[in-house]
């Protein structure tokens, strides 16, 4: 029998993140290190890279293509940016390994994916990833990354039990091949699967998130609210679970609270707001004061 669990205030009270207190320096709170961004969606690293600090990250470094790198690290002042090459099209170029190199090597948790709009960009960026040891370096695939992790599934194992994947329902269409409506009618089997194919966490977003471990082990959110439905949401929320990740935060656990923050976060924003129509860069503010101190 597989344990399917609500994730409610009760869960976040027995599973707490590691906390750091007095004498934390920022690189004890972790190194994250997002990649992605394009011609078309070039302001998604600045949600990812807000939501990790937002959470507590130590450091944030985003990766993206070179005529957006200046942009968005004005956008977040916080962080470093890492301009890498980009194709005619305007996405990551495959080329960009050298570059990469370092910061692969110097980072905690990487986040990849967020703002990718080819499915060929993002596989031979993975497949870049892969070919580096980060043998200690906890991963987060989203958006088109995740379609690309299909074809490489045995390099993925060196990752087995410190990774999260975070698909919707048609990212995880493109990484099973089984139909939406398919996955809408068994969503835990098809999360709990996949956790156990790839050793990931897997977190099957939806107005009812479903968190899957490879363990079996089942987590239900529903609580978020129609507003979280809106352009970023799902970059707010990588950057969530990757800087609770890099804190130190087992998988389980950072996918649990990145869901729970990004959901209460959500309801918070919607009394100030309004249900709909708030953004999903109003989100991270409200994560600091959900966090246990
Ligand atoms: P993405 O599609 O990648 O931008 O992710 C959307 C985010 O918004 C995920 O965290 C979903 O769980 C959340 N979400 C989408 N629709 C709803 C909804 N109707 N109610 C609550 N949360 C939602
Ligand atoms: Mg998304």
């Amino acid at each position: 029998m597989t344990d399917t669990i609500p994730l409610d205030s009760s869960w976040i009270a027995a599973n707490p993140p590691p906390v750091h207190g007095i004498g934390t320096t920022k690189n004890s709170r972790g190194r994250v290190l997002a990649i992605g961004g394009s011609a078309m969606v070039p302001g998604a690293l600045r949600l990812t890279g807000e939501a990790a600090l937002r959470v507590g990250a130590g450091k944030l470094q985003m990766a993206t293509i070179e005529s957006a790198a200046i942009g968005l690290g004005l956008l977040v002042p916080e962080a470093g940016v890492l301009a890498l090459p980009q194709d005619d099209v305007g996405e990551i170029d495959g080329a960009a390994g050298p570059l990469l190199e370092k910061s692969l090597n110097s980072c905690d948790t990487l986040v990849v994916g967020p703002g990718m709009g080819s499915a060929d960009a993002a596989e031979a960026l993975l497949r870049l990833i892969l070919t580096q040891p980060c043998d200690e370096v906890t991963l987060v695939v989203d958006a088109m990354a995740i379609g690309s992790a299909r074809g490489q599934r045995e390099a993925l194992a060196a990752f087995d039990g410190r990774m999260v994947f975070t698909p919707h329902h048609g990212e995880m269409a493109m990484l099973t091949g089984i139909e939406e409506d398919a996955i809408a009618q068994s969503p835990d089997k098809i999360a709990r699967d996949v956790a156990a194919q790839y050793g990931a966490v897997v977190v099957l977003k939806g107005s009812d998130t479903v968190i899957a471990a490879p363990d079996g082990t089942t987590l239900h959110y529903g609580g978020g609210g129609t507003g979280l439905a809106t352009g970023g949401s799902g970059d707010v929320l990588a950057g969530a679970i990757g800087g609770l990740l890099s804190r130190g935060a087992s998988p389980i656990i950072a996918a649990g609270w990145g869901v729970w923050l990004h959901g209460q976060s959500g309801r918070r924003v919607a009394t100030t707001r309004g249900p709909i129509g708030f953004l999903a860069r109003d989100v991270p503010a409200e994560f600091p004061r959900l966090l246990p101190q």
